[in-house]
């Protein structure tokens, strides 16, 4: 996958030398390239920011360095027009991206959340391009306009709000290259793991067997593979049910058969009613 970042603070990325994202670059799974906004402007201060029209409280981006930036690392290609009000192409309305075109990730608070399904979207992309945008964000002519030619996703960490879209763009691609094929050594963890299929994970233990006076549950010392993932099982519906009643409630009814419902029965929660698989 190529991923190239464009940012005024181009030294927020170095931690991305480092542990299975650093490897995945060395290895070339990851073609990983960071550019600093400010190559694209020309005057002596290198201004990237100027005055709000309307008025208001902070600086916006100002779209020329953007623009330039975008022609530079997404040259264009000719794509079908239109955009949505918003001024985005929707997710998937241009076929193949335009092939060469890379999918544009804007991260703003006012963007659609991201979530591991939206991981796995992206890590099936073959060239993403983030725009980082800091003071009030970037304007909005510059998403328009490359959403004329390519994919735009305005993408949101959460309902809060921060200085500037670099640490969205290291959350989003520690959770993307983590999927990629290769990048993890045991590529069963992702299929077991919170969010992949709805649950979040049971919970986990390693040596010693006691430990300050807590033991590990009995079971998983067993050896007894059947009940092992039985017991974690039903710890992830117990976990989800207790912690995120939101993501229990969402689940398919056909997901969980009788073991599962008398699992939550147990615990006393209601499962999400429907056809009960067997
Ligand atoms: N004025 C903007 C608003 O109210 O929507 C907030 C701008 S924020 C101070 C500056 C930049 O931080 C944004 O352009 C975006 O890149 C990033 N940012 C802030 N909160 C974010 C969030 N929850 N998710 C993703 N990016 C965020």
């Amino acid at each position: 996958m190529r991923v190239d970042i464009v940012s005024i603070f181009p030294e927020y990325f170095a931690p991305l030398d480092l542990s299975l994202i650093g490897k995945a670059r060395a290895n070339g799974t990851l073609r990983l390239a960071v550019h600093d906004l400010r190559t694209w402007t020309h005057d002596v201060h290198r201004t990237v920011d100027d005055t709000p029209y309307g008025g208001g409280p902070g600086m916006v981006m100002r779209p020329e360095p953007w623009g330039e930036a975008l022609d530079a690392l997404a040259p264009a290609a000719p794509t079908p027009g239109g955009t949505t009000p918003e001024g985005a192409i929707p997710d998937g309305a241009i076929p193949d991206g335009g092939s060469a075109s890379p999918r544009l990730l804007v991260p703003t608070p006012a963007g659609r959340r991201f979530t591991q399904a939206m991981a796995h979207e992206l890590a099936a992309e073959s060239h993403l391009l983030f725009a980082c945008g800091r003071y009030e964000g970037i304007d909005q002519r510059v998403l328009d306009h490359a959403a004329t030619r390519m994919r735009v996703t305005e993408v949101s960490l959460g309902d809060y709000v921060l200085f500037g879209g670099e640490v969205a763009v290291l959350v989003i691609l520690e959770a993307v290259t983590r999927l990629l094929p290769g990048v993890l050594g045991n590529a069963g963890s992702l299929d077991e793991e919170s969010h992949a299929h709805g649950l979040l994970e049971a919970p986990m233990y390693t040596k010693p067997a006691t430990w300050r006076g807590h033991d590990v549950p009995e079971v998983l010392r067993s050896g007894d593979h059947g009940r092992i993932a039985r017991w974690r099982r039903d710890e992830a519906l117990l976990r989800t049910a207790v912690r995120r009643p939101d993501m229990l409630a969402a689940l398919p009814p056909e997901s969980l058969d009788k073991r599962d419902r008398a699992a939550l029965d147990r615990g006393g929660f209601q499962p999400p009613t429907g056809h009960v698989a067997k």
